[in-house]
């Protein structure tokens, strides 16, 4: 690729101090280079968000929010040019691309129009006591892979409308949409107020714990978000954790087992399975379990896996080959264990294909149940009572999001209710809205993100509370 991308800093853009090479996942080269950040420019990038706070937070909600909406418009004109960037960095299919585009616009547009309410806790002829929301300086946003462009703007748009300054830091394996995405911020928004630097993962410790960032807004796997909050712990600082997830989706008895198959498959196989809400594990009534097995193989065998750049591909690579070697290696693990019903093997094509696979009979304790695989392929369990898949189901240390099907809603109710996470649908797949709250339980996650909760979580609560006279 001809182009030069930069880090920005400061209102300006920089090359970096070297740089590296972003792969595109569909073939296994190089396509271009990512400037690299050192540790000095990381102090100089803070700095800068740190001179820029005061002002910023003393702008009128309803411009800063005003500028937000410019950078949704920039966006949104250059969404083509922005989605084919995005396939040849994280390898989905053009059309989902482009949904996490304009997904990404509608984020920015959602939360600009938020805002934060003054409530009167208590009022009387001798008293006046109020809570208003106050930003909370410099924050650190830390993003993955999967979702580059709208779970940055998860945390841009909250954090930036509320008032703080932000340095971002992308994953080392998708940071050019991000890249992008600061070009055009560029021009629309004050020196300092979003910054961002890139790295292969050696900044991640510096930026947490560095003293003047004030909270830090992180969504990767678990085991990376114990080291941010324990390297956030010294500062006492604010921390919002999106982590993993081994959402199950459990089929009730009375559905038609085909149609659900089929959702079941789009939940588990979009975006190659690299989704944190995708169906992980999927448990199935005995009497349907053949019906149901076969229908997944089917459409395991015939959807198109392809480069997403091409047209008419379904399902594009895994993203990076470590994940392609860890979930080939799960697959690996489970041939002993279970039968492999489509899929299991190599695609025999250059990049990171995964073909997408079906195992079932597998038993709980298998690494393919019990882990997150983050990848192309589903484990398809058999249940008998309903009581105890229960158990099984929250037997994990995910509390994520979880899957209900069933044509009795209120039954469908009664079980999601005791799904242990922070999410369940029923009846529909991955419903994410930047109106209602996301959050993970248990090692899923802390705090959360969208809705008024994940606008607030960039906030503090301030109290006044005031007697009107001076008493004698
Ligand atoms: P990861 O944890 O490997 O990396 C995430 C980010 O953390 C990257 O930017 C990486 O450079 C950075 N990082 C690495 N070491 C660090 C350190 N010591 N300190 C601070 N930052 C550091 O995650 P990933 O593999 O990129 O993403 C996949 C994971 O993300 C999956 O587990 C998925 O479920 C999860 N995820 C969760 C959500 C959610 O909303 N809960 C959404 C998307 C993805």
């Amino acid at each position: 690729m001809d182009r030069e991308f930069k880090l920005l800093i400061d209102g300006v853009l920089h090359s970096g101090v070297t740089s590296f090479d972003v792969v595109n996942p569909a073939t296994g080269q190089a396509f271009a280079k990512c400037p690299k950040a050192d540790e000095a420019m990381l102090d100089k990038a803070v700095a800068a968000a740190k001179r820029a706070y005061p002002s910023w937070s003393a702008m009128p909600i309803e411009e800063r929010a005003g500028l937000v909406e410019q950078v949704a418009e920039a966006l949104e004109q250059r969404a083509d040019e922005f989605a084919a960037l995005l396939t040849r960095e994280q390898g989905k299919p053009l059309d989902q691309a482009k949904g996490e585009v304009l997904g990404t616009v509608n984020v920015l547009r959602t939360v600009a129009k938020m805002r934060l309410e003054t409530r009167v806790l208590s009022e009387d002829n001798e008293k006046k006591v109020i809570e208003h929301r106050t930003p909370l300086g410099v924050v650190a946003a830390i993003t993955p892979w999967n979702f580059p462009l709208i779970l940055l703007a998860n945390k841009f748009a909250p954090a930036l409308v509320t008032g703080n300054t932000m340095i971002s830091k992308p994953a080392p394996t998708t940071p050019l949409t991000s890249l992008l995405f600061a070009e055009i911020c560029q021009p629309i928004l004050p020196p300092g107020v979003f910054n961002i630097l890139c790295d292969e993962n050696e900044l991640g410790a510096a930026l947490t714990s560095h003293p003047d960032v004030d909270k830090v807004t992180f969504t990767g796997s678990t085991a990376t978000g114990k080291k941010v909050m324990e390297s956030s712990a010294g500062g006492l600082k604010r921390v919002t954790l999106e982590l993993g997830g081994n959402d199950a989706s459990i089929v009730l008895d009375d559905v038609d087992a085909v149609q659900v198959a089929q959702k079941v498959f789009q939940g588990s196989m979009r975006n190659a399975g690299q989704i944190c809400v995708a169906i992980k594990r999927v448990y199935v009534p005995e009497a349907m379990y053949e019906v149901f097995c076969e229908e997944l193989a089917r459409l395991a065998r015939e959807v198109v896996v392809d480069d997403g750049a091409n047209q008419g591909a379904q399902i594009g690579p895994v993203q990076n080959r470590q994940q392609y070697e860890k979930v080939s290696a799960l697959i690996e693990d489970s041939k002993g264990r279970g039968t492999i019903i489509a899929g299991g093997e190599p695609l025999g094509r250059p990049g990171y294909f995964i073909s997408p696979t079906i195992i079932r009979d597998l038993d709980d304790d298998a690494p393919l149940v019990r882990q997150e695989q983050f990848g192309p392929v589903l484990p398809v369990l058999k249940y008998s009572d309903v009581e105890e898949l229960l158990q099984r189901v929250n037997d994990s240390e995910y509390g994520l999001a979880g899957t209900v099907w069933s044509n009795d809603v209120a039954r469908a109710f009664e079980v999601a209710r005791r799904i242990n996470t922070g999410t369940v649908w029923i009846n529909q797949l991955q419903s994410i809205d930047p109106n209602i709250p996301f959050r993970g339980a248990k090692s899923s996650g802390i705090g959360g993100e969208s809705g008024i909760e994940g606008f607030h979580e960039y906030t503090q609560a301030h109290i006044i509370n005031a007697a009107t006279t001076i008493a004698a």
